[in-house]
């Protein structure tokens, strides 16, 4: 039989389970039995073909092209060298296919370690006793817990349904929240009104579910087989990379092509030129440009995730970094979320809520006490912060008072309140508590020194006063109010005793009898007037978009420094009359609240906002934040407080729940993008004195000075470890000082372009040019006289070329850590990763210009020390020229 089909009883015998759930002994056996519910990876493409696909994609194309025409030369023509070129060729394809699968790899890696910080949990019961467990050991048998905002861990049989809706889109496409209840239905499955699947979310309502299936055994699991799993697509700022790289290829083909046709012009062999063209266009492809960028985005990653944001793709990383506006919830991320009750108003007086004497024996207390779903256990109040708060007033109060809860209509932020129908010695009672709004138009008596009485104008005026007075100390204040409440005269037939029934809302919460206010202290978060003063240097607008009252909500932005002058305030109910003109005039306030609104309005600030141009963070905890959540460019979910739903249509996830952390995040996104032109500067630059080698030749007509094979040994050796370690470079206090980067803003723009090929590569080329002539001469050499690529001098002059280029490049490192602050001021030795590069690229040196297998592969010989020692302060010179046009461009 169908479990759809059976009664409950009948459903928990099947899968041998009872309704206090399994034993922790049990459960351990049918995990070991059934296995981890998870869906397994499905195939994703396999390693060694993701390795083939670095010898096949556009630049390595190229390389083989170039590779096949120098062997298809070196056959026709031996003797020409290019056999050996042909092989470097290959080399090249080969060490860059290796390294950019590391890099990738190293990557992905970095991306799946993050997923794993944020295990999903689920509320079951075992042993009778309700317990969080980790998603991926429920087993068939047990017993879970649903409510708002859950996303269901496995199939499951309902047990008991109140209001319960669930979202069913991911596995039938269906998108409207269909009611589930937990009677026996004939139904198929998947139509069956009391069945809940794995990968589904509850919207709205709470029940109790038996597990029938789990991990690969659920109708998800199914899916996810026939499915084939969908590669990550890359970010736009990796694609902004491979258009810019095919880009400098073909410009460096054309180089190519320039130079063989000049060399043709001037009279040089056609194998010569042949070889010249190849080699420089090899030189100039810059192939490791994207394996490092995509790793640089990955450390980026996990240099949030350090910073307790968690971001679940590498475009969010970017993204973070051109965020113009955020909004941001109050309570819980400006605020700590721990209230305490901390004033109360009633019989037309303020008092300390600590003044426990003086609240004896009262309704007030008593209707915050059973309106309340917070529990005391364990020496902890556990539940929503606002109750847990009411709950330790009442119980150090007043204690605790035994009652029947009846019937209760839920929280919820449209309306603002929440009531329950409670029996308390045998006597009926409604009590209400919420917003003041909320609560007072559904009031006709209010309560004074212990007495009802009617209520008027008077009254209400003198409670909203004072309902004033508590929000502008920035307190949460919530109304409260009661009735007794008589039933509709139905009596149980063997008691005797009346049934009490809950009416509909309506009547259950008219004619109500004002108990009086209380306001809760929720004291800000210390570290958020700093980030907002960030944020504000940043010129990041930052918007507060609460559910709380205008009154509370100015006062505690005024305490964190959002609002220092006279701020533009909206209420959700002026909200939803204004028209979008309207909304758009009030969005450019410098200074905005949005008070007491809900989810539902968050979508449209948002919408209104990306229409005007800025790129949107929000953030959001409820199933109702969502759509907000997927619109924003950035949506952030919070990992304590946030539901299932909303984290999981959240781009990034707030592990601390802290607006602070928001910033530290914009702080890395901003970061990565400087990194990545920071190392492009970096690697561009050497460009400029391997091209100049070639032009000399070419026009001046004297040996060459640097070989190809010692270009590749800068491209593909020495500069590969500190370009990398620009990428980990901390953010500069600068980054948060400048505007947002503009979404058309270019990676390869016309300053880092200028800077790499008209400054830094300029002197760059003059230290190598003086390198090779320094060696020449000193060895006798006259202008004119061409040597033979075996001599030993000139094999010393290239070598002191490329030594020239390699120390210029160590100065070079230092001067890329920033485009426009001096490097003195980042701290000069703070980034070890740069020397640890440095160590590389010099090791790297000597060994090429040391020791006779470096000597044969890249043409060098041993030079001594003085060369070095000449061409040392030209790594000074590149750096501290650099310091001095940082310093013109500041003043
Ligand atoms: P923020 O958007 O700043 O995070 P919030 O989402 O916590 O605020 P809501 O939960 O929508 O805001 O609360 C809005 C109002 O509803 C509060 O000002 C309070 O008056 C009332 N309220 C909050 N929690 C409860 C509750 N548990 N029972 C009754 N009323 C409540």
């Amino acid at each position: 039989m169908k479990i759809s089909s059976l009664s409950k009883e009948d459903a928990l015998r099947q899968l041998v389970s009872s309704e206090n759930g399994l034993s922790e002994a049990e459960a351990a056996k049918r995990l070991s039995e059934n296995g981890l519910n998870e869906i397994s990876a499905v195939a994703r493409t396999p390693l060694f073909l993701k390795f083939l696909g670095q010898f096949t994609h556009f630049l390595a194309i190229l390389l083989w092209i170039g590779a096949g025409l120098s062997f298809l030369s070196a056959y026709l023509h031996p003797g020409e060298g290019m056999s050996t070129l042909g092989g470097a060729i290959i080399g090249v394809i080969l060490i860059n296919a290796v390294f950019t699968f590391i890099q990738e790899f190293r990557a992905e890696k970095a991306l799946e370690a993050l997923k794993k910080l944020l295990p999903m949990y689920v509320q079951t019961i075992r042993e009778g006793v309700e317990k969080e467990i980790p998603a991926r050991e429920i087993v068939p048998g047990d017993i879970i817990m649903l409510a708002e905002g859950d996303m269901i861990p496995a199939d499951a049989r309902l047990i008991e349904s109140s209001t319960l809706k669930v979202n069913n889109a991911s596995l039938t496409g269906e998108s409207e929240a269909s009611l589930r209840d937990h009677m026996p239905a004939q139904d198929e499955l998947l139509e069956s009104p009391n069945i809940v699947f794995a990968g589904t979310a509850v919207t709205s309502g709470s029940g109790k579910a038996l597990v029938f299936a789990t991990g690969m055994g659920t109708e998800f699991g199914r899916i996810a087989h026939l499915t084939s799993a969908v590669e990550p697509s890359l970010s736009p700022l990796q694609k902004e990379i491979v258009k810019a790289t095919r880009l400098v290829a073909t410009i460096a083909a054309l180089v190519g092509i320039f130079f063989f046709g000049l060399g043709l012009f001037i009279g040089r062999s056609f194998w010569e030129n042949f070889i010249f063209a190849i080699g420089i266009t090899v030189a100039l492809i810059p192939e490791g440009m994207l394996p490092t960028v995509t790793l640089s985005l990955a450390m980026a990653s996990q240099r949030m995730a350090k910073r307790k944001a968690l971001i679940k793709s590498l475009s969010s990383a970017e993204t973070l970094g051109c965020v113009t506006v955020v909004c941001t919830d109050k309570t819980g991320t400006l605020t700590q979320n721990r209230m305490t009750a901390s004033k109360i108003w009633k019989d037309d007086q303020v008092i300390d809520a600590r003044d426990h004497g003086l609240l004896a024996g009262d309704m007030l207390l008593q209707t915050a006490l059973l309106c309340n779903n917070a529990r005391f256990a364990e020496n902890e109040y556990k539940g929503d912060p606002t109750e847990a708060a009411l709950l330790k007033l009442g119980r150090e109060s007043i204690g605790g008072i035994s009652s029947q809860r009846i019937a209760e209509i839920p929280f919820d932020s449209e309306r603002k309140r929440m009531t329950t129908l409670c029996k308390v010695a045998d006597i009926g009672y409604v009590f209400t508590k919420g917003a003041m709004e909320s609560i007072l138009p559904l009031c006709s008596r209010s309560l004074v020194g212990g007495a009802q009485q009617q209520m008027d104008d008077m009254f209400r005026q003198k409670a909203t006063e004072a309902c004033h007075q508590l929000m502008d100390m920035g307190l949460r204040v919530l109304a409260f109010a009661y009735k007794e409440y008589k039933g509709q005269g139905d009596r149980d037939k063997g008691t005797g005793k009346e049934i009490l029934h809950a009416a509909d809302p309506q009547s259950l919460e008219a004619d109500l009898v004002f108990a009086g206010l209380i306001g809760l202290e929720d004291p800000p978060r210390p570290e958020v007037p700093d980030a907002i003063r960030k944020c504000h240097a940043a010129g990041i607008k930052v918007i507060m978009i609460t559910g709380d009252g205008s009154r509370t909500a100015l006062a505690i932005a005024r305490e964190i420094e959002l609002v220092r002058g006279e701020a533009v305030v909206v209420e959700g109910t002026e909200f939803m009359k204004m028209d979008d003109g309207e909304l758009r005039k009030k969005l450019a306030a410098k200074e905005l609240i949005f008070a007491r609104m809900t989810p539902k309005h968050k979508m449209r600030v948002v919408s209104i906002l990306q229409e005007e141009g800025e790129r949107v963070a929000v953030t959001g905890d409820g199933v109702n934040d969502a759509p907000a959540l997927k619109k924003a460019d950035i949506g952030i979910s919070m990992g304590v407080a946030g539901t299932d739903v909303a984290k999981e249509a959240a781009d990034m996830i707030l592990l601390d729940d802290n607006f602070a952390t928001i910033v530290s995040a914009v702080e890395e996104g901003r970061a990565v993008y400087e990194n990545i032109r920071k190392f492009i500067t970096y690697i561009f630059t050497s460009n400029i004195p391997e091209a100049v080698p070639y032009l000399a030749y070419i026009l001046l007509k004297i040996p060459l000075p640097l070989t190809i094979m010692q270009i590749l040994a800068v491209d593909l050796g020495t500069d590969m470890l500190p370009a990398l370690a620009l990428g980990t470079e901390r953010p500069t206090p600068s980054v948060m000082k400048q505007p947002p980067r503009s979404r058309d803003k270019r990676l390869l723009d016309f300053s880092v372009i200028s800077r790499a090929y008209l400054f830094l590569g300029p002197i760059e080329a003059v230290a190598c040019m003086f390198g090779f002539f320094y060696v020449m001469y000193e060895g006798g050499w006259h202008w004119g006289t061409m040597l033979q690529p075996d001599n030993i001098l000139y094999m010393q002059a290239t070598t002191a070329c490329l030594t020239a280029i390699v120390i210029s490049q160590a100065g070079n490192v230092f001067a890329c850590r920033s485009s426009g602050e001096s490097v003195f001021g980042l701290g000069l030795l703070k980034n070890r990763m740069i020397f640890m590069g440095i160590g590389f690229e010099l090791c790297l040196q000597l060994f090429i210009v040391y020791t006779p297998w470096g000597n044969s592969i890249f043409s060098s010989a041993p030079i001594s020390l003085h060369i070095w020692l000449i061409l040392l302060p030209f790594a000074f010179l590149l750096f501290f020229a650099d310091e001095l046009r940082k310093t013109l461009t500041r003043s």
